[in-house]
């Protein structure tokens, strides 16, 4: 993360890559711009040990290239494009491999942003949705999609696992399974947004999925200071999704670009420390008698539905913990408007602890019956667990808590 992909002869001896801010390039020749623009709009492949050479920053930038080298190896993907925000990469994938009478499947609850497109604007164009839950098996999932009458429209399975607050978790190789079943002539792709485990904790590639989706809002940019996003999978995948953020234009610039390359010297030791805290956090409130229930991966045991998918596909219990205070929403307010050192705000993944109210707050837009079934309730708090003292953290958690 401190070196890869970067060469400081080219930069004056730089030893960090300097931001590169600027919108287009100098060619050395005629000749050289040619060939660049011939490899940038696939009018014929690269040769062998070819680079492609730097054009217009809304193609490419030195910041974005080695930053998506760097991020390719935590997933062992074989190609990353960055964006301008987890929602630009996310419906990015979505507007360049679905078309008008497909069918996309997707796991529930989702992202609101995401929810909303799906629901809003992918029907504006013919594509079918149909969403399924945590929880469902295969058979229950070939059942829903034989009901749907849209079986063989099926183009992409979306999934966002753990689900968000919920911590309910989705089996990606049930996915491949279901996807390679009813696959025809054209591989049916399964998309990941891994933007709750990753990049340490999940590697969905690994597990049969095809594209995988973040947004660097949270781990990766790790500081609450950027909103960023990133989709990682297969170069000729790939291929397609850069094309078409060439033409949407919603690439990261290069300031975002640097800042997240500085993010990510730091984000092993950030993410391990976090999980460290949400560790002691979540034990912590199971034992608290104000709390009623906590959601949190570490605290599964063997039996629990989902214990098995966490065993196979995760590498770790993650940073954010949600549980059920003891009452209500005034209960819940109280605590939240005692917090001291915890700042009460949405999003999550950064150096600093987080609070919010997932039913009146990231999840305002969700209908009664789908919050329902999704447990999220009144009395349902949600933290993103930062690198703080985990003393602190608790200290905190307790004199709000005794506030109730
Ligand atoms: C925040 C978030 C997004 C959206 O990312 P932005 O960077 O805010 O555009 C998508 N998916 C998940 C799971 C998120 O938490």
């Amino acid at each position: 993360m401190m070196t890869h992909g970067y060469k400081p002869e080219l930069s004056e001896g730089a030893i960090k890559c300097p931001i590169f801010q600027t919108s287009t390039f100098v060619f050395k020749t005629a000749q050289e711009g040619k060939a660049f623009f011939e490899v940038a709009y696939g009018k014929r492949e690269k040769l062998p040990n070819e680079e492609l050479g730097l054009i217009y920053s809304r193609i490419n930038n030195p910041d974005l290239e080695i930053l998506e080298n760097r991020l390719c190896l935590w997933d062992q993907a074989e190609d990353c494009a960055v964006f301008e925000s987890g929602m630009s990469a996310i419906t990015t994938v979505l507007l360049e491999f679905l078309k008008p009478g497909d069918l996309l499947l997707y796991s529930r609850p989702i992202y609101g942003g995401t929810d909303h497109f799906i629901h809003h604007f992918l029907p504006k164009m013919g594509i079918d949705v149909l969403g399924f839950k945590p929880g469902q098996s295969e058979a229950e999932i070939l059942q829903l999609l034989e009901a749907s009458g849209k079986k063989s429209q099926l183009k992409m399975i979306f999934v966002e696992t753990p689900a968000n607050p919920t911590n309910d978790l989705i089996d990606l190789s049930c996915c491949r399974r279901i996807a390679d079943q009813l696959e025809q002539d054209e591989r049916i792709l399964i998309a990941t947004d891994n933007t709750y485990m990753g990049p340490l904790w999940q590697h969905p590639l690994q597990h049969g999925a095809d594209l995988v989706m973040y947004s660097a809002t949270k781990y990766i940019g790790g500081h609450s200071d950027i909103i960023a996003g990133a989709v990682l999978g297969s170069k000729p995948l790939l291929q397609r999704v850069k094309t078409l953020r060439t033409f949407l234009g919603n690439m990261a610039g290069p300031w975002t670009g640097w800042l997240m390359m500085r993010s990510l010297e730091t984000l092993k030791v950030r993410m391990e420390e976090q999980q460290k805290n949400a560790q002691q956090v979540a034990k912590h409130l199971a034992d608290h008698p104000k709390v009623a229930s906590v959601n949190y991966l570490g605290l599964l045991q063997p039996g629990d539905r989902g214990y098995d998918i966490f065993s196979r596909q995760c590498l770790g219990s993650g940073a954010m913990v949600s549980f059920e205070i003891k009452g209500g929403e005034s209960e819940a307010f109280t605590f939240l408007n005692h917090l001291k050192l915890i700042k009460l705000a949405v999003s999550l993944g950064s150096t600093e602890s987080l609070a919010q109210h997932p039913k009146s707050m990231t999840h305002a837009g969700v209908d009664d019956e789908d919050l329902k079934t999704m447990q999220i309730t009144d009395a349902k708090i949600r933290l993103s667990i930062g690198v703080e003292h985990h003393q602190d953290i608790i200290w905190d958690i307790d004199q709000a808590l005794h506030h109730v």
